[in-house]
């Protein structure tokens, strides 16, 4: 019979910094710190993000981990010894790609095996599999500058998979790559990390995009800027695949640009039972927040339902009004319309007894389970820092729903996403960003 054995000693990471900081001078010999005092690990099986603002120290935090350059002071670990040189196990893709023009598909990737003294049969085998298991088979004989973006960084992931890396870094990887070919190639890097098959056991992805972040990292750990320390870790227990537009991982980048952006709202109520799915991309019935919340008390000072002909006579718009006033209390769940009713919902009711401060709450939560608004904060978040025009938005809108009057529909966008919180608009630029906290009065 088998004797339980002794816990084994937690392994070491397979790659580690210990107070690690990095100082540059500058042209004027002045010695400028870019990292302070860095703790940081990569250990087995895991996948670990680091996000931070562009100049922050990221490349360089990635190139110390792995050996291509030394800290000024503090340590650099691998597998709990001192790391001399490059990091055997380690591979890096990198932003621009970095592949030899000169060469084809199937020599950049060889490239990848760092001349090792394999035998020429494995060599070629090792190469082919890499090219297969980034889609790549029936393109070895291209060139660079015959792929596109996409095909170029596939080239990039095989060639650090070639050398079957413990683990794989990518410093910035996709963001040459327009949105959708940058989605489709991060799950398959997810792909390859999960399936086993690639012999990877860890991923450690840096990126400014806190979306990449949360879509790959089950860790993730944000750096601040000037100069570049640990401020916060996140675990991040989404479950895979993950899933852009799915709430919680619309909550999680939120919680994110929070911290990124030094603000800090108060936390959601807790979801009571089963949480709400996106829905579908539907358009916004016209109409104003403040319509909408005071439909609510019409119909609660009316024993919570009406007749919608009776609404109707005692709000002062005209009949179309009204019905898109209760389109719109309807789309957001906060009332129901059987026959001619127009009946409080339970969180219609909820709405009503909240105050100023829980109303925004309230709505701000349901307005995350609207497909639109997620497309549209899923499009913000892909870069925090970038506030887009309203007609950049507008177009966004007039692609995913073609036919409607887009201005009409950027106005209740924008209208219902600042009560919620979730956006901030300047009027004055016309410019739309995320919601940073610095007009929560509005
Ligand atoms: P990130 O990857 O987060 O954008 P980097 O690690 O590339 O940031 O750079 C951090 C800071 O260090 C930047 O201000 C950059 O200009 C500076 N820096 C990076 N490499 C060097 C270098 N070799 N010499 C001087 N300054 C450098
Ligand atoms: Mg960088």
């Amino acid at each position: 019979m088998a004797t339980p054995q002794p816990q084994a000693a937690p392994e070491e990471p397979i790659a580690q910094t210990i107070g690690v900081s990095k100082s540059y001078r500058d042209d004027s010999g002045h010695e400028r710190v870019v990292l302070s005092h860095i703790d940081f690990a990569v250990r087995k099986g895991e996948t670990v993000a680091i996000l931070g603002p562009s100049g922050c120290g990221k490349s360089t935090l990635l190139r110390i981990l792995i050996g291509l350059i030394e800290p000024t002071s503090g340590s650099v670990r691998e597998h709990g010894v001192a790391l001399r040189g490059i990091h055997p196990g380690a591979a890096v893709v990198f932003q621009n790609f970095a592949l030899f023009p000169w060469l084809t598909v199937e020599e950049n990737v060889r490239v990848g095996l760092n001349g090792r003294p394999l035998p020429a049969e494995d060599a070629r085998h090792r190469v082919a599999h890499a090219i297969e298991q980034v889609g790549l088979a029936g393109a070895e004989h291209a060139y660079p500058k015959e792929l596109s973006g996409g095909m170029k960084q596939r080239v990039g992931i095989a060639r650090a998979l070639v050398g079957r890396p413990e683990l794989l870094c990518m410093d910035e990887p996709f963001s040459a790559l327009d949105v959708l070919t940058a989605e489709s190639l991060r799950a398959e890097v997810y792909r390859l990390w999960s399936d086993g098959e690639t012999g990877l056991s860890s991923i450690l992805i840096i990126t400014h995009l806190i979306d990449e972040a949360v879509y790959l990292g089950d860790r993730i750990v944000i750096l601040g800027a000037n100069p570049g320390t640990i401020q916060r870790e996140i675990v991040n227990t989404l479950p895979h695949p993950r899933e852009y537009r799915h709430p919680e991982f619309l909550r999680m980048v939120e919680q994110i640009h929070d911290i990124v952006t030094g603000v800090h709202l108060p936390e959601e109520p807790a979801p009571s039972g089963k949480r709400p799915s996106v829905g579908p991309i539907h358009p916004l019935p016209s109409a104003r927040t403040t319509e909408i919340l005071g439909l609510l008390e019409i119909l609660s000072d009316h024993g919570g339902q009406m007749d919608l002909f009776d609404l109707d006579a005692i709000t002062e718009y005209d009949f179309g009004r009204t019905i898109t006033v209760v389109k719109a209390a309807e789309m957001l769940a906060l009332v129901e319309t059987p026959g001619d009713l127009v009946k409080l919902t339970e969180f219609g009711r909820e709405m009503v007894a909240a105050d100023q401060p829980e109303k925004k709450l309230l709505w701000r939560k349901r307005l995350l389970t609207l497909g639109l608004f997620a497309a549209v904060i899923r499009h913000l978040a892909a870069e925090p820092d970038v506030a887009r025009s309203g007609d950049e938005i507008k177009q966004f809108l007039a692609e995913r729903l073609p036919g409607s009057d887009v201005g009409d529909l950027f106005r209740t966008l924008v209208g219902w996403g600042r009560y919620g919180q979730l956006f901030h608009y300047e009027a004055r630029t016309d410019e739309l960003s995320l919601h940073t906290g610095h007009d929560r009065e509005d």
